[in-house]
C-alpha cells in the first residue's frame, strides 16, 4: 500500500498551469457503470478554456524542449516512481470509473507504467542524420524537433493506457500536450495522469486537460491553430471527422487516427483446439469485449468447428459476471446505458439474421451476460460491424484459403490471431492478412510498448510506440550550410 496520500479535488482542471474550474456552464456527473452511483460532479470546459490550454502549451513547449534528455526522461522515471507506489489509488479508478475488472486493471496499469518507462528512454533517441550530398561544399543535415504542441483526443475503455499511450512519448520527446479524455473517463483519462505528471516535476501549463463534450468542444479541439498534430484514438465515423477537419480547415495539421476494428481469430484444421480456446476467451472477454483489438469473429476450419465450439461455449458459460471490484470477476458491466442498448439491440437483429444462440441470458443492470452466435455467414451484422461487448460469432470455413478470404472481408484492419501447428504457414498465413498486427498462435489483443500499434484500412493511419511513436511525435527538419561559394546556373 501507498503512504502517499490520494489525490484530492479532481474536479479541477489543469488548464495552463492552473487547477480550477471549467467554465461552459455545465456540469458533468461521471458515473460509477456497476453501482451508477454517482463519482463526482465536474464543471465542464468550454471553447474559452480550451484556447487557454492550448495557448498555455505553446508558451509552455520551448523550455520544456530545451530541458536536455536527461531532465526530460528524469521526469518520466520519476512518473514510473509514482505508477508504482499510487498503483491501489489508480486501479481503483479504472474499476470504479471505467467498469473495469480487476484482472483488466492491473493490465492497463502495467501497460501505461511500461508505455511510461518506455518514453524516458525516447529523448536519447531522437536522432538526425547527416546526408551525403552532390553540392560541393554542402553539409546536409537532417534535424528531428519535437512537433510543438500536440492534441490527444482519448476513448473511455482503456483511458489510462490510451491517453499515456500519446501523452507520455509527446511529452518525452519535447511537445507540450492538450489532452481531451472521454467524459465517461475523465480522472482515469487525463486527470491522474495530470496529477502524476505534475507530482514527477513536469513544469506548470506543459499539460493540460479539457474535460467537455466531444460535440461541443470536438471539432475547435482539432481546428485550433495551436496544436500542429492531433493524436485521435476511438472509433472510426469520429475519426474520420477528425480527420476531414485536420487536412481540409484553416490550419492544416497531422493526424494519428486509432480507430475501430473487426478483429478474425482463425483457428487452421491442424490447430491445438485446446490452447485455441484458451487464448479465444481472453481476447474476447477481457474487459466485457470492449477492445478495439478484441476478437469480433471466429472463423474454424470446418473439420474443427465442432470441437472448437463445444469447448469454447464450455469454457465461456462459467465465465464469472457481476461486480469488477471482486478480484474473481471476469465480465464487469458495459460502460454506459447507451452501449448496451446497442449490444441487445444487435443481439435481436443476429437473431433475426438466422444466427444460432449458442449462449446467451439476459442482462442483470449493465453486466451483459457473454454471447455466443453459431451458424454465422460473413453478410450478417454481427460479423460486419465491431461489437465492442461481450458477444462473438463463429463462422465455418471450408479451407485455409477460405478461411483467409473470410478473415480478410473486412472494413476493418486493426488486429488479427491465427492458430496452426505449423509456424512456418502460420506466418505466411498471417503475411496475407491485411491486418497492422497478427498474433500467430496467441490472442489478438496484444500490446508492447516497444511494438508497432496501429491498424490497416479503416482502422486507422499511423503507428504507436518505441521508434514508431519518434516518428510520430517529432517531425524532421532539412538544414544545410554551403561552406564555400557555389555556381548557380544564372
Ligand atoms: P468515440 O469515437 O465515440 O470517442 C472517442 C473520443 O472522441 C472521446 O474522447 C470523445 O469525447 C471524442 N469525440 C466524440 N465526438 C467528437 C468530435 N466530434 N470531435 C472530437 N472528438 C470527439 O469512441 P469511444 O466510444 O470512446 O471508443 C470506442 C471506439 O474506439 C471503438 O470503435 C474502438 O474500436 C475504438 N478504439 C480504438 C483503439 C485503437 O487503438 N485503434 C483503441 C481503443 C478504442
Amino acid at each position: 500500500m501507498s503512504s502517499l496520500p490520494a489525490y484530492q479535488n479532481l474536479t479541477l482542471l489543469p488548464i495552463a498551469g492552473q487547477w480550477r474550474e471549467g467554465t461552459s456552464g455545465r456540469t458533468l456527473d461521471v458515473a460509477d457503470p456497476f453501482t451508477g452511483d454517482t463519482l463526482l460532479s465536474l464543471p465542464m470546459a468550454g471553447r474559452e478554456d480550451l484556447d487557454e490550454a492550448y495557448r498555455g502549451a505553446r508558451d509552455a513547449q520551448p523550455e520544456w524542449a530545451a530541458m536536455g534528455p536527461t531532465a526530460r526522461g528524469d521526469v518520466m522515471r520519476r512518473a514510473v516512481a509514482l505508477f508504482d507506489a499510487r498503483k491501489d489509488e489508480i486501479t481503483g479508478w479504472l474499476v470504479r470509473e471505467a467498469g473495469s475488472t480487476r484482472i483488466k486493471a492491473e493490465i492497463e496499469w502495467g501497460s501505461a507504467r511500461a508505455i511510461t518507462q518506455e518514453a524516458a528512454s525516447l529523448p536519447g533517441r531522437m536522432h538526425g542524420r547527416i546526408l551525403p550530398t552532390d553540392v560541393p561544399g554542402k553539409e546536409s543535415f537532417v534535424y528531428r524537433q519535437p512537433l510543438g504542441v500536440v492534441g490527444v483526443i482519448s476513448p473511455w475503455n482503456f483511458p489510462l493506457h490510451l491517453s499515456a499511450r500519446s501523452v507520455a512519448p509527446a511529452l518525452a520527446l519535447g511537445n507540450a500536450v492538450v489532452v481531451k479524455p472521454a467524459s465517461d473517463t475523465p480522472v482515469s483519462g487525463g486527470l491522474l495522469l495530470a496529477r502524476l505528471f505534475e507530482e514527477a516535476g513536469l513544469p506548470a501549463g506543459v499539460l493540460s486537460v479539457v474535460v467537455g463534450a466531444g460535440s461541443d468542444i470536438g471539432d475547435a479541439f482539432v481546428e485550433h491553430p495551436i496544436p500542429s498534430f492531433v493524436s485521435f484514438t476511438g472509433s472510426t465515423a469520429v475519426g474520420r471527422n477528425i480527420g476531414r477537419i485536420a487536412s481540409g480547415g484553416e490550419h492544416l495539421k497531422h493526424v494519428a487516427l486509432e480507430l475501430g476494428g473487426n478483429s478474425p481469430f482463425v483457428v487452421l484444421a491442424d490447430a491445438d483446439v485446446e490452447a485455441a480456446v484458451d487464448a479465444a476467451v481472453v481476447g474476447k472477454f477481457l474487459h466485457q469485449g470492449q477492445i478495439c483489438m478484441a476478437i469480433n469473429r471466429i472463423i474454424v476450419e470446418a473439420p474443427l468447428v465442432e470441437a472448437f465450439t463445444q469447448r469454447f461455449v464450455e469454457r465461456v458459460r462459467v465465465l464469472p459476471c457481476g461486480d469488477p471490484g471482486k478480484p474473481e470477476t471476469v465480465i464487469g458491466p458495459v460502460i454506459n446505458d447507451q452501449q448496451l442498448a446497442g449490444l441487445k439491440d444487435r443481439i435481436a437483429r443476429a437473431r433475426q439474421e438466422g444466427a444460432r444462440v449458442l449462449l446467451g441470458g439476459e442482462p442483470q443492470g449493465n453486466v451483459m451476460p457473454p454471447h455466443v452466435f453459431g451458424d454465422v455467414t460473413a453478410e450478417m451484422g454481427i460479423a460486419r460491424e465491431e461489437i465492442f461487448g461481450p458477444l462473438v460469432s463463429i463462422q465455418s470455413a471450408r479451407d485455409a484459403e477460405h478461411a483467409l478470404e473470410l478473415a480478410n472481408r473486412s472494413e476493418y484492419g486493426l488486429s488479427s490471431a491465427v492458430f496452426t501447428r505449423d509456424l512456418s504457414r502460420g506466418v505466411q498465413f498471417a503475411q496475407r492478412l491485411r491486418a497492422g498486427m497478427t498474433h500467430v498462435n496467441d490472442m489478438p489483443v496484444n500490446d508492447e510498448a516497444n511494438a508497432p500499434f496501429g491498424g490497416e484500412k479503416n482502422s486507422g493511419i499511423g503507428r504507436f510506440n518505441g521508434d514508431w511513436a519518434i516518428e510520430e511525435f517529432t517531425t524532421d527538419h532539412w538544414i544545410t550550410v554551403q561552406s564555400v561559394p557555389r555556381g548557380y546556373p544564372f
